[in-house]
């Protein structure tokens, strides 16, 4: 039995670095030494239980967003690489229809067992995604909210030449106005919380960044809600043309409910999309985009922790003053004792 140190969540409230066993799958899995590991929302939600208790399975370590080098004697050792964080069955319905982000029995890194906060993690073969050379580490562990961002915005499929209003100014949101120049769009604007957050969303390749709604006018072809709360997601109804689309990014919470004007709706020819997660594909789209230098979302982080330092960090992911992206933890430094 391998012993590893890794930043577990006992139960919600209960977050420490300890010594524990390597968590290995059943499957054809290989060892990475985790380099970087990115915190957001989600893991905040882990650590105080909020999360919705199906998509999670306690005591995990954390760990979703990261990337780090392959161990052992195989061709990609030495070499960095990204990871899949969904397990999917490839067995399901929608496992074989491509929507792996709805597998009935997939498991998550992370989430159903155990993340990359640690010392060591075993993983997978099939999913694991070689980085060019070009890459860095930080790079690399911006992939999977990129992949969630990304299958996303293909779900919606912003037309070229479309003007687009991103509300939020998180992570998500400025990951979203960086991808959506993938697709061409006339304009792209964001409506945030913080104008502390108006350099990064002009980074992220905002025109306008707006942080009251009053001075937003209702023109958008797209509106993408990634704030994740009911009023923005009001707000996201209220911006978007007639005949145009609103994409929900956001998770504003569980039992989480919005009133919304049906004939607003109706009138005005409205399609509202969801996207759960990250399909297989849409994750591999993404390692090609980074490594073919087509994409550059390491802009997005603000903040940078040691491992030893995570108390720090899940302090500033929650109350971070001033401009405030991507919040990462990385593993080259010296462990906590
Ligand atoms: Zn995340
Ligand atoms: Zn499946």
């Amino acid at each position: 039995m391998t012993q590893i140190q890794a930043l577990v969540v006992e139960e919600p409230n209960h977050i420490s670095w300890i010594t524990k066993e390597l968590d290995v799958g059943a499957g054809d899995e290989i060892l990475v030494a985790p380099k970087a590991v990115g915190l957001c929302g989600t893991d905040l939600e882990i650590i105080s239980g909020a999360i919705d208790p199906d998509y999670i399975s306690y005591p995990i370590a954390l760990g979703h967003e990261w990337c780090g080098i392959v161990l052992g004697d195989g061709p990609l050792r030495g070499t960095l690489v990204a990871v899949e964080g969904i397990i999917p069955c490839w067995r399901c319905d929608a496992c074989r229809s491509g929507e792996t982000n709805l597998c009935e029995t997939y498991q998550e890194i992370g989430f159903t067992r155990d993340g990359a906060a640690a010392t060591l993690i075993s993983v997978p073969r099939s999913l694991v995604h070689p980085l060019a050379e070009s890459v860095t580490i930080e790079q690399g562990c911006l992939i999977e909210p990129c992949a969630v961002v990304y299958r996303a915005l293909a779900r919606a499929h912003p037309g070229v030449n479309q003007s687009v209003l991103v509300v939020g100014d998180g992570t998500i949101a400025l990951l979203a106005a960086h991808l959506l120049a993938l697709f061409s769009p006339a304009r792209i604007d964001m409506l945030g919380l913080r104008k502390a957050q108006n350099s990064l969303a002009s980074l992220a390749g905002a025109a306008s960044f707006f942080t009251d709604p009053a001075e937003v006018e209702r023109e958008y072809d797209l509106v993408i809600e990634a704030a994740g709360s009911a009023a923005s997601v009001a707000t996201a109804i209220s911006k978007v043309r007639r005949g145009g689309s609103v994409l929900l990014l956001g998770l504003a919470g569980t039992g989480k409910e919005v009133p919304l004007e049906i004939d607003e709706v109706v009138n005005g020819d409205l399609k509202i999309f969801g996207s759960f997660s990250y399909s297989s594909l849409a994750y591999s789209q993404v390692v090609k985009l980074l490594n073919s230098s087509l994409i550059a979302p390491e802009f997005v982080i603000t903040h940078r922790f040691g491992i030893a330092e995570w108390e720090r960090a899940i302090e500033t992911l929650r109350f971070a003053n001033g401009a405030r992206g991507k919040v990462i933890l990385e593993l080259d430094a010296q462990t906590p004792n």
